[in-house]
């Protein structure tokens, strides 16, 4: 079975190699280095920025204050973002921050647990155990029997 690709540079049909490995045939997309260098020279002279690399570039004060005036007069954070041109909320609040238009937030504080109280052991013959157990018979009363019996 011959495998082709199409070179999207000069539109060229080129075969898969025979020994081409399936990892690099599946990676190649132009007939030639020739022409993957051609077609990178040419799409760096187009000036078509990615809007990945114009959102990466440094946030201006400006941006930022724009920003911070927006969040300040109710405006939600992706809103905000987006008025100002931007994509990632996220950066916009780090550079305000930077530009010092904002107080960074504080640390999350972590919930105060109650400690658990410790619990007691109760005392020999407390009215909880005891009591529950023989309401007849006192403690007192218990301990001298069981004395009496060691009499005997
Ligand atoms: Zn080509």
């Amino acid at each position: 079975m011959s495998e082709t690709k199409t070179c999207p540079h000069c539109g060229k049909v080129f075969n898969r190699p025979a020994e081409s490995l399936d990892f690099n045939w599946n990676r190649r997309r132009f007939c030639a280095e020739a022409c993957a260098r051609a077609a990178l020279i040419a799409k760096a002279k187009s000036g078509n920025k990615t809007p990945y690399k114009a959102s990466n570039s440094p946030i201006t004060r400006d941006e930022a204050e724009r920003f911070v005036a927006l969040l300040n007069d109710g405006v939600g954070m992706t809103e905000a973002t987006m008025r100002v041109g931007r994509a990632n909320g996220g950066r916009m609040m780090l550079a305000a921050i930077k530009h010092g238009l904002m107080e960074p937030p504080p640390p999350p504080q972590p919930e105060p647990e109650p400690k658990p109280k410790r619990i007691e052991p109760l005392a020999a013959g407390a009215d909880e155990t005891w009591g529950a157990m023989m309401p007849d018979l006192n403690w007192a009363d218990a301990q001298r029997q069981i004395a009496n019996m060691r009499a005997y």
